[in-house]
Formats: structure tokens, sequence, C-alpha cells
């Protein structure tokens, strides 16, 4: 078998997949689930319910502001208890919609029933992109960039690569590779569906080497869907980088600066690949996602099926709590994802794993200075020198900072990982990035 991947630097972080044979479970529903109306980058969702109101299971009750922007609906039956702002895990407070639980009401529209669905072939392209939009399907690898937006092929590019995201390179987590074990036909189809909203006749789905049951059970069942293959890849982080992805299936670079479409990509994650089957489908909207909660002390880690905006204290307690080392709490992996302070803080679309973090493995070691070992640049996979843009992020020089391309960090981490002084080196590269793009909107207004 042949594994590909992309070229330049990357790190190999051991990979740490204790839930890997864990099969999905359903987390109980909560009394009270919080739902933010910007789960989404773009404008936030503008909520449409009031307080007191009734409200059934995948009902809208936040309508997208925008062309970048994303439905939201309940992911519970109950009443709106209350709309105000509650923070997320991104440590920001975002207008909410708080309801209380009664009961487990979906709204009729929605297929219950298990029976597959293939027939796509009366569906035209604006079918697909507009039930994408309605369910309000965002990626669910962590990007949550509104997927109708992906979907909507510009005029003048043409889609000639649909790549499925089945990489999941962050350590410890695997809900897309359950997802791949057990909702295989599912991503198929829903794959199939966005093929056909794109245009375009070939599919890959790029799995990573250390999933070979997901590699050989979708090869499997591509011999029953015309133009999706299954791509291996290396072990190599960021793999599931959106750019290393398309230069690992395709051999083509994304200019920087540019989007997936100016090489003919479009690309999504397996996750959303069955959101979107569902959503079309079945018309289902996307209120519920798959969650990773695990960590090396945790008792029982496992990957659960979760209604969006169950609050994370939730998915703790079903995996036996938190153990008495914990150090940190993290929503996501280890590498890209954010530490939070709450186990209020609900589930998102985006929300990929729950990471409770021993005090061992929580706390960087103590800075010491730069022996200018060029470690970091060996390891950044976008080609830049992040010692540079550390050090020029800390003298506030946005001018070098642009002109070394500062906006092109993916903020994978690859950098601190392989830094042997643990230089906060992103910490200083973030604040230079944003500060740089806050600069380049406010040249363009
Ligand atoms: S975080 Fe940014 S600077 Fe560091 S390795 Fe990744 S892309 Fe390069
Ligand atoms: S890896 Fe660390 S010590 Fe080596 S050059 Fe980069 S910042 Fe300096």
């Amino acid at each position: 078998m042949e594994f590909k991947t992309f070229n330049k630097g990357g790190v190999h972080p051991a990979d740490k997949k204790l839930t890997a044979g864990v099969a999905i479970k359903p987390l109980a529903i909560p009394a009270t689930v919080t739902i933010p109306c910007a789960q989404h980058i773009g404008a936030p969702a503008e909520i449409i319910v009031q307080k007191g109101d009734k409200v059934k299971v995948g009902q809208l009750i936040a309508k997208a502001n925008g062309f970048v922007s994303a439905n939201i609906h309940s992911s519970v039956s109950g009443t709106v208890k209350n709309i105000g702002p509650v923070a997320d895990a991104s440590g920001y407070t975002k207008q909410a919609v708080i309801i209380q639980v009664e009961g487990d009401e979906w709204d009729e529209t929605i297929d219950r029933t298990p029976d597959l669905k293939r027939n796509i072939d009366d569906l035209k392209p604006e079918d697909i992109i507009n039930k994408v939009h309605d369910a309000g399907i965002v990626g669910m690898g962590g990007a949550t960039f509104p997927t109708k937006v992906k979907l909507s092929v510009p005029l003048g590019k043409k889609a000639e690569a649909v790549i499925i995201n089945a990489v999941e390179c962050e350590p410890y987590l695997t809900a897309d590779h359950r997802v791949m074990l057990e909702k295989g036909d599912e991503l198929m189809i829903g794959t199939q569906l966005i093929m056909k909203a794109v245009n375009c006749e070939n599919a890959y789905i790029g799995i990573e080497a250390n999933k070979p049951d997901a590699i050989k059970h979708l090869t499997e069942l591509s011999a029953n869907y015309p133009g999706i293959k299954v791509v291996p890849l290396k072990l190599k982080y960021p793999q599931g980088s959106e750019k290393h992805l398309i230069a690992a299936v395709t051999g083509r670079e994304v200019p920087s600066g540019r989007l997936p479409i100016d090489v003919g990509a479009v690309v999504d994650n397996a996750g959303t690949a069955v959101a979107i089957y569902e959503a079309v489908m079945k018309n289902k909207p996307l209120f519920e996602r798959v969650v990773t909660v695990t960590g090396d002390s945790v008792k029982n880690p496992g990957n659960f099926l979760v209604r969006i905006g169950t609050p994370i204290s939730a998915l703790i307690e079903a995996v036996g709590g938190l153990p008495e080392d914990t150090g940190k709490i993290i929503s996501g992996g280890p590498m890209m994802g954010k530490a939070v302070t709450t186990l209020d803080i609900p589930v998102a679309k985006g929300t990929s794993g729950v990471l409770v973090l021993p005090e061992s493995l929580a706390h960087r070691g103590e800075a010491e200075n730069c022996i200018r070992c060029g470690k970091c640049v060996d390891a950044c996979p976008m080609g830049l020198e992040p010692y540079l843009l550390a050090a020029l992020a800390k003298r506030k020089n946005f001018e070098e900072l642009e002109n070394n391309h500062v906006t092109d960090c993916i903020e994978c981490g690859c950098c601190v990982f392989s830094c042997p002084s643990n230089r906060p080196i992103l910490d200083f590269v973030r604040f230079g990035k944003q500060s740089v793009m806050k600069i380049i909107r406010s040249r363009k207004k």
C-alpha cells in the first residue's frame, strides 16, 4: 500500500488514540442545554425565539445572518428558559439560547427511520446546497466554516477533486475514526452529494495509516461508489490541515492567501459528509455530533453522540468524573485545542473532543533562551521561520511580520512541539498574526 504525505515540515507526536476501539454511545440528554448563536466562522445567527417559547428537536432557533453564517437549531424539546451571553470554549462570551428540556419531541419532518437512503438521482446541485444551508452544516473538524459557502463554487472556478478529510491527525481524537467505521455508507453517500453539488466526478478520502480498519472498510465500500477512492496517508501532523491534505492527495500547493478551490479542491471533513447525508436525505439539521472524551487518567474514555449545548460537565461525568491528577481540560486535541476554565462550556458544532490532561502533561517546561537550533524552522509545515516571527511579534514590528508571511501561520503548534528551549513561540506568533490581519482589514476598508 502506498502512503502519501506533504513535503514540508511536520512533527510526530504520540497519537494516543485510546478510544479508537470504543463504539459511539448516545449521551443522556441533559436537564438544560445552552446553544450559542455563533458556532461558526462568520456572522452570528440571529435568534428568532423568545423566552417562554416551546421548541422541538430540530426546530430553527437562530437564522443565518448573511452569506458566511449558519442556521442554528434546537437540540432538545422544551421551553426557552433564557437568552443571554455565555462563555464558550473560545473564552469569549456569545449570545445563547438556554432551553429547559422537556421530553424528546422531534420535528415531524425529520426521517428517524434507520433505513439508508441511497437514491440521489433526482437531486439538483441547488437542492443539495439549499438543504445544507437550511440544516446549518459547518465544518465539523474544528474549522466551523459554513459548508454552504464551500459548496458554492464561484463563477470561473472548477472543482476537480472533492477531498474528504478523514485524517484526524490530532492525538487522542477518534470521533471521525468511529464515524468511518460505524457510518461508512452514510459517509459515502454524503460524499456523492458533495460531488453532485460541486459538479465533480472524483473524490478522495484521506485517512492516516494509524486507522487501518477504516482504510480497509472504506476501501471495500468504495467499490459500490464510482469515483470515490480512499487515499492512505503517512502518519504526520498536521496532515489534516486543509492545505497539507490537498498537497498530499493531489500534489497541488495552495498558494499563500488563496483558497482550495483556486487549485480545484473542495475539502470537507468526514463527520461533515455524514451530516450532509443526514441533512439532505433525512431532513435532519445539525443538532448533535460525535465527541471523543478522553485522557491518560480518565476511567472510561469513550466516543459519544452528544446534543449541541450539552455542558462539558455531563461528558466528564459519563467517563467516570475528573481524575484526581487532572491538570488541564482541553476542548479539542492537545495540539490545536483550547484549555477551558469551567465545565459549564457547552458542546458546539465544532467540538470534536474533550481531553483531560494529567498534571504531569499539562504544563510546559520553563522557557529558556533561543539557541538558534532551527528546529522550529524544520518543523514548520508552512515554510515559515517561527523563531523570527516570535521575535518580531515581541518587538511589535508588524511591517516585518507581514513581509515574513505571518498570516500564513496555521497555528498548528509544530514549532512549539519541536523547540528544545520551550519557547512560547505560538503565543507570540498568534498575537503577531492577529495584529497584522487587523491592519490588513483596516487597509482594505
Ligand atoms: S504554528 Fe505557525 S509558525 Fe508554528 S509551525 Fe505551525 S504554521 Fe509554523
Ligand atoms: S526551536 Fe526554539 S531554540 Fe530552536 S531556533 Fe526555534 S525558537 Fe530557537
